[in-house]
């Protein structure tokens, strides 16, 4: 079953990083690479015992990403059906609370370098890698099979793409999918993008962290990267009245379109950039009870990590200034380089320098969509802490 062609031999130090329970082994500890076209491939250690089975991709840094341990394992259809209904399944749960999740997290639900994403009845996948893109067939017929979905559309158009030898683009691969899809989310309605937002249309990691921000939001809101508004529509339940702000004037035109959606008459939008606007509304002495900040990644790079530290420091040692007696701070960062340590310890620098005392009311991780694995540090990137000021 296996011809020569199909093999690929790895050094001990990849064979280890299997056993350490990472996925990915890298081209310089492939020691005789598989002569094969990028699919999956069989995978030996230096004496020729089997390891697995692995997705190849001849083009990429990241040359193997296991699939299997079982060397037999048949990966047909069937193969990828099943993998595909366990990752599924484990997302049972969510259906009724939202309809717009995350069905597959790549290297999180044993499907490296794979993102499905549920919007009602359509989904929208990633294939980032060339030994996945080998598999699109078997993906859409499972995916299809197991949700019964109205449509598929592949947003390969990531950067990653490029580093795997494929080209970036933004293509149907079955049915049909609208431009905007009306999602549900804890009792708030929003449309998401599919074609056209940013990554498969919306951003459904902060979700749970939205529903946090319902529960608790109360008296007058800012919410300050606010894209088309996701956090502010929950602030919107509880608050009196809501501020969303960003930088984009295109976003804000979609979170305006989402309040009147949900009939919120108490969410207004402003056009500016959150560093100006946090330092001025310091200087005029302003007071809110619920902020909300959910920056973009501001550290791309490990090189970008300490300009990105004094950025997240400063937005948010102002908006712990910013706050009323008991005010609540929600405040997040997507930046994967910044670990969970560091965060903390950015946060804890802000509260001193704010002049105020800041309680820790609650630490936030990955949503149960966004399965975090321990042993795989690339499957994690969202910190949040929920935070009151204490006088
Ligand atoms: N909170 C959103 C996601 C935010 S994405 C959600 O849950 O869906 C980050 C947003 O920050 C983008 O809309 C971007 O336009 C905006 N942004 C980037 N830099 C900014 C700045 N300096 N001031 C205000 N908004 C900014």
């Amino acid at each position: 079953m296996h011809t020569p062609a199909s093999i690929a031999v790895v050094s001990a130090r990849g064979a280890q990083r299997w056993d350490a329970g990472h996925p990915w082994i890298f081209r310089s500890d492939v020691i005789q690479r598989p002569a094969a076209e990028p699919g999956t491939v069989q995978v030996r250690d230096p004496r020729g015992r089997p390891l697995g089975q692995a997705l190849w991709s001849p083009a990429s840094e990241i040359s193997l990403r296991l699939l299997d341990r079982d060397p037999g394992a048949e990966l047909d259809g069937e193969w990828w059906h099943s993998r595909l209904a366990a990752a599924i399944g484990r997302r049972a749960s969510l259906a009724g609370q939202a309809s717009a999740y995350r069905l597959v997290h790549g290297e999180g639900d044993g499907l490296p370098s794979l993102v499905v994403d549920r919007y009602d009845r359509w989904l929208v996948v990633q294939l980032m890698s060339a030994g996945l893109e080998a598999a699109r067939a078997p993906i859409v017929d499972a995916l299809r099979a197991l949700t019964g979905c109205e449509g598929i559309l592949a947003r390969n158009d990531a950067a990653v793409r490029t580093r795997e030898g494929l080209p970036r683009e933004t293509a149907l691969l079955h049915g049909a999918v609208p431009q905007e899809v009306e999602v549900e989310e804890h009792g708030v309605r929003y449309l998401a993008a599919p074609w056209t937002g940013q990554k498969t249309g919306a951003f459904l990691d902060q979700r749970e962290n939205r529903a946090l921000v319902g529960r608790v939001a109360r008296g007058r809101a800012l919410d300050c990267f606010s894209y088309h508004g996701s956090f502010a529509l929950h602030l919107a339940r509880g608050a009196d009245d809501v501020l969303a702000l960003d930088v984009s004037a295109h976003a804000l035109e979609r979170a305006h379109a989402n309040a009147a959606r949900n009939g919120y008459a108490n969410l207004r939008t402003r056009e500016a950039n959150a560093f100006d606007f946090l330092r001025e509304e310091e200087r005029a002495g302003a007071r809110y009870d619920t902020i909300v900040l959910d920056p973009p990644a501001f550290a791309k790079t490990r090189a970008a990590l300490p300009g990105a530290l004094r950025g997240y420091k400063d937005v948010n040692l102002r908006a712990m200034r910013l706050l009323g007696p008991g005010g609540l701070l929600f405040t997040a960062s997507c930046s994967y380089h910044l670990t969970k340590p560091l965060f903390l310890e950015m946060l804890e620098a802000a509260a001193a320098d704010s002049g105020r005392r800041v309680a820790l009311r609650e630490l936030r991780g990955q949503p149960l969509d966004h399965p975090e694995l321990l042993t795989v540090p690339e499957t994690g990137y969202i910190k949040g802490a929920l935070l009151e000021a204490m006088d």
